[in-house]
């Protein structure tokens, strides 16, 4: 009998984002390519013939997955808060606006990306999300309150 085995996929994305009220140079619109790293763990399927026989999950179906819940959403477009005055002429020209209701750090990027994915239902272990090459956040999804981060708690939009 295998144990538990941990698979990773990683994922690029584009995106803008500005801190309204960021101390530092965070406070201008700017953008990041962002690296996702997903950790899945799980017994890999041991059903002899069976098409995932010796997979925790294919990782075809991982990328079509993350995709569909997050990265299709997010890749090239501005992650809003809300209250970024360039809002209204993004949306009003047409361009993309993935509108989150969080402050777009990379720490809750990474809580919300761990909500996402386990509400999708995968075998999901953690997130890794590079804002930078030197700068990331990681979420544990044991970590991940069942009804999402607490600032989805406090009065945030519900615009998904
Ligand atoms: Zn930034």
């Amino acid at each position: 009998m295998l144990n538990e085995v941990s698979v990773c996929k990683i994922f690029t994305f584009d995106a803008a984002h500005q801190l309204i009220g960021h101390k530092g140079k965070c406070s201008n619109l700017h953008g990041h390519t962002y690296k996702l790293e997903v950790v899945l763990k799980g017994v890999p399927v041991t059903e002899p013939g069976h098409s995932d026989e010796g997979f925790v999950i294919d990782f075809g179906d991982i990328k079509a997955l993350v995709r569909q819940s997050l990265v299709d959403r997010l890749d090239h477009a501005f992650l809003a808060k809300g209250d970024e005055p360039v809002l209204e002429t993004l949306q009003s020209s047409g361009s993309k606006v993935a509108l989150l209701s969080f402050r777009t750090t990379v720490e809750n990027m990474a809580a919300y990306i761990a909500y996402k994915l386990k509400q999708a239902a995968l075998p999901l272990y953690s997130v890794k999300l590079w804002e930078t090459p030197t700068s990331w956040a990681e979420v544990l999804a044991a970590d991940v309150p069942a009804d999402g981060p607490s600032y989805r708690l406090h009065g945030g939009c519900d615009c998904e």
